[in-house]
């Protein structure tokens, strides 16, 4: 079937690229946005200085679209905010270029399915359109596609704070003390945080610069204290790669936070797998699992244990999910991090992205499903290949057109940053092999197992978070 027009779910820097992409290809495409206004999920953490640099963070096609609207491009090598990336590129670009007549906001997509089938239905099913429904206020709106990308994210969708996946003892009942991701502690949540005593529970990127921004608020407000909550046992994996780190302010957070641990800036637990939450007018009371048994008491807690994709709006289509982490099958062991937590992630796009149902992809943040590497740059490479495949072009669709900043360490690096090297694992691994890094694909290749940073047993491992 000649695929036509495109439904696309969500309109962040992903969602927009893949419209970019198929105006360019002369497809036409529909993006339905649940916000007011596009980036509704960046606008959220607009204070948060980004890890990479302009030059990761523009797609080629949406550049293309801006450049016609009279658009300059910002100084490539310049780190912007989620607040910057909203304002000078991903509104410009909804707003101000073609892409204008193609977005539909306040269009909160709650299912998926194809006209006239339910997901159980087989004859004739490929060749049925998609049909999506929409809530705008009180209306539901339909919309029909030929092809559907759910570039719809996780920020709306984080993990809760209880170890197990599920939430704690207590924590929706102490819901008014406890925020999710990453609150705007220097600007407008100063003040339920200044002068407070606050614990952060995660251990990726975003409980890091949460902490680090709590201890610029300690210096203007100095009663305030900060406890780190850490599931797993060897504090300096959150480090990541340090100097050996390709994008060099990522390196940087794990290097900051490593010296306020140290000088006793952040008082640090670790094992602290949150079991209980009691909540009283005065305190909270945050209390681990038996085994590590340790309690906290502080006036807040910010839970950054990363996001989960919402899966429930593609109910009725056949998705064909990796059961640990809610990605396809296919790119699960490139970014698993029970045993690769290296960024060396090779390129990907159509073919590792594809579903039983023909014309449905997943890109984005939600196509990591629940592993925390994702990088911009990835989705934009993602959605490039997707609609080169959904225009015909297979060729397009299967040529890898991206160079990935490595994080500079893996999992298999014990000891964090003083013992990280570049290229840990050789880079990414080639196309069309079954192996997660360079390493790995030369050892696969010996007869061996593997590089060994996946041979490691899955348990002693402690996957990052986002
Ligand atoms: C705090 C933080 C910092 C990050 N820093 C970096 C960085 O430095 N470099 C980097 O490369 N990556 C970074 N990332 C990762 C990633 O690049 C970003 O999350 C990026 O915003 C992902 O883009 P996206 O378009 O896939 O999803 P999003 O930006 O999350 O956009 C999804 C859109 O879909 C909409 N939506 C959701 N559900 C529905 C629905 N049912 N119907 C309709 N619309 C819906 C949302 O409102 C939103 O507008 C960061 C992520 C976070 C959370």
């Amino acid at each position: 079937m000649a695929i036509k027009t495109i439904a696309i779910i969500g309109a962040g820097p992903v969602g927009l690229a893949a419209a970019a992409q198929a105006l360019e290809r002369g497809l036409s495409p529909v993006v339905l946005e649940q916000g007011p206004a596009a980036g509704h999920a960046i606008r959220q953490w607009a204070h948060v200085p980004m890890f990479s640099p302009w030059a990761f963070n523009v797609d080629g096609a949406a550049e293309r679209l801006l450049v016609k609207a009279g658009w300059t491009r910002p100084d490539p090598d310049r780190y912007p905010t989620g607040g910057d990336i909203v304002s000078d590129y991903v509104a410009p670009l909804a707003e101000k270029t073609t892409l204008r007549e193609r977005v539909r906001y306040n269009a909160e997509v709650i299912s998926v399915s194809r006209v006239g089938f339910d997901k159980v239905k087989s004859a004739g099913r490929d060749a049925a359109l998609f049909l999506l429904r929409y809530r705008n206020g009180e209306t539901i709106s339909k919309l029909t596609a030929d092809a559907v990308i759910d570039t719809s994210g996780t920020w709306f969708s984080p993990n809760p704070a209880g170890s197990g996946g599920v939430p704690a003892s207590g924590e929706s009942e102490a819901a008014k003390r406890i925020s999710y991701g990453m609150p705007d502690v220097l600007g407008q949540a100063r003040p339920r945080y200044a002068g407070k005593r606050i614990a952060v529970l995660g251990g990726g990127h975003s409980a890091i610069g949460t902490l680090i921004a709590l201890a610029e608020l300690q210096e203007a407000s100095p009663s305030t204290e900060i406890t780190w909550l850490y599931r797993g046992t060897i504090l300096s994996k959150a480090f990541g790669g340090g100097a050996a780190d390709q994008l060099s302010a990522r390196g940087e957070l794990g290097l900051q936070i490593a010296d306020l641990v140290e000088r006793g800036r952040i008082r640090a637990l670790t094992g602290f797998r949150l079991e209980r939450v009691e909540a009283d007018e005065a305190e909270l009371r945050l209390a681990s699992d038996e085994e590590s048994n340790q309690i906290a008491t502080v006036d807040e807690l910010i839970v950054a244990t990363g996001f989960r994709p919402d899966l429930s709006l593609l109910r009725e289509l056949r998705v064909e999910l990796d059961p640990a982490l809610e990605c396809t099958p296919t790119l699960a062991p490139l970014i698993d991090p029970n045993i690769h937590s290296c960024g060396t992630v090779r390129p990907h796009g159509a073919a590792e992205l594809a579903h039983p149902e023909p014309g449905f992809y997943i890109a984005g943040m939600k196509a990591y499903g629940r592993a925390p590497t994702f990088l911009l740059a990835t989705g934009h490479e993602q959605v490039r290949s997707i609609v080169a495949e959904l225009a015909g072009d297979h060729v397009a669709a299967r040529r890898v057109e991206l160079v990935l900043p490595e994080t500079g360490v893996c999992s298999s690096t014990p000891g964090g940053p003083s013992q990280a090297k570049t290229s840990c694992c050789g880079g990414p691994a080639p196309v069309a092999v079954d192996a997660c890094c360079a390493e790995d694909a030369k050892a696969k290749a010996a007869g061996e197992a593997g590089c060994g940073c996946g041979s490691v047993q899955r348990e002693t491992r402690e996957p990052a978070e986002v």
